[in-house]
């Protein structure tokens, strides 16, 4: 399968879509039916550009791992909405867990379905999370002044065409409170032609910046192979339209849960100015226990990391986004998890540093037996 050349003019989708693993030639027809079955569950979704970048020689490939289904998801494991994000929910398509953002959902699709997804419950036909009437979203952001920051989120917002973006996008940045609006997309490594020859897009990133709120595009690359040039080059089509890229991305297992793995994504993303911003711990969700990593291993692996890498590719925080807030692992020891609150639903969580007990099996901060607790006074 090869990448046809990227031609540059007016922006036309360059990727052809797969729904079904059958329809994969390098699947042979055993495995594939299986396969279909795990997506009748859970959805798939690929295009060309991304399954050339599989070595299909290799069945642990881990781009591979990325988007073709696992029969274990099919496994009971999980819940859904593992991070009760449904109690954020203030109005529909609107969550307002942390007193500054407001995370919307635009969309109940992704160019290509990643396998470890934490929200794939919006891909099911059941699905009543998302709206396509945003006016109450609005009118929430516009009675609520705290908020500041407006991500947008999905599935992925960069499915939209500019022509349905750009309204939501100058609508939120035209309301006087909003600084930033945050786009969280795999797109750039999904289908970097987005990126490179949507001229509109890069259009409305520049006047949404000259207009005085920061647009930032927050990336989602899991492993080095996923930055090829067309992808580098995408990236840098967004800086230069004005955008303030980032990275994050979980640690899933048969992906890049691996040291050297995990440096040479941190490095790749530095040496693009999109420096890594969070790696996460997988949320406990239905169907991902093939790809969770134990807590721990998580943070031996996120910490041996970051001592491969150069001071500007140490930033990032290994994060739990669970339901009370976003909680950084600071630190294991031969006894000990140490926590702390980057984030908390409740003020009263605000930086608040907890001790638990080392359980090397243990994949969520739910199953953590907590021994202490401090918080900040002032
Ligand atoms: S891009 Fe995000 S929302 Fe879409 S499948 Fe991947 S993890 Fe899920």
């Amino acid at each position: 399968m090869s990448v046809s050349s990227p031609q540059p003019g007016p922006y036309t989708p360059k990727v052809d879509c797969f729904r079904k693993p059958s329809q994969i030639p390098e699947i042979p027809a055993a495995t594939a039916r299986t396969l279909d079955a795990v997506a009748e569950r859970f959805a798939f979704r690929a295009n060309d550009y991304f399954l050339s970048l599989i070595d299909w020689n290799d069945p642990a490939d881990p781009i591979r791992r990325l988007i073709i289904p696992d029969e274990a998801e099919l496994n009971d494991w999980g819940e859904l909405d593992a991070s009760d994000e449904a109690a954020n929910t203030v109005v529909r398509g609107l969550q307002h867990k942390y007193r500054d953002t407001a995370l919307v959902l635009i969309a109940d699709t992704c160019a290509a379905y990643c396998r470890y997804c934490f929200r794939k419950r919006l891909f099911m036909r059941h699905n009543r999370e998302t709206s396509g009437d945003l006016g109450p979203a609005f009118e929430y952001v516009v009675l609520h002044p705290e908020i500041t920051d407006v991500l947008l989120t999905g599935g992925d917002p960069l499915v939209l065409s500019t022509e349905r973006l750009a309204p939501i996008i100058r609508r939120f940045a035209g309301i006087p409170h909003v600084r930033t609006v945050r786009i969280g997309s795999k797109v750039p490594s999904f289908n970097p032609y987005r990126l490179l020859f949507d001229e509109a897009l890069k259009d409305l990133v520049t006047q949404v910046t000259a207009g005085g709120t920061a647009v930032y595009l927050v990336a989602h690359f899991d492993h080095p192979r996923e930055f090829t040039d067309l992808a580098c080059n995408g990236i840098r089509a967004m800086q230069q339209a004005g955008a303030h890229v980032v990275n994050q991305c979980p640690i899933v297992r048969g992906v890049n849960d691996s040291a050297e793995v995990l440096a040479e994504l941190f490095e790749a993303a530095t040496e693009l100015g999109m420096p890594q911003y969070y790696v996460f711990q997988g949320r406990p969700t239905a169907g991902n226990e093939s790809y969770a990593v134990p807590l721990v291993r998580g943070w031996q692996l996120f910490d041996a990391a970051r001592g491969r890498c150069s001071g500007l590719s140490r930033g990032a925080r290994f994060v739990m986004s669970h339901a009370t807030g976003k909680i950084e692992v600071l630190m294991v020891d031969d006894r000990h998890i140490y926590l702390r609150y980057h984030r908390a639903r409740d003020a009263a969580d605000e930086s608040r540093i907890m001790v638990a007990r080392r359980d090397d099996q243990a994949c969520w901060f739910d199953e953590l037996e907590l021994l202490e607790s401090f918080a900040p006074t002032n």
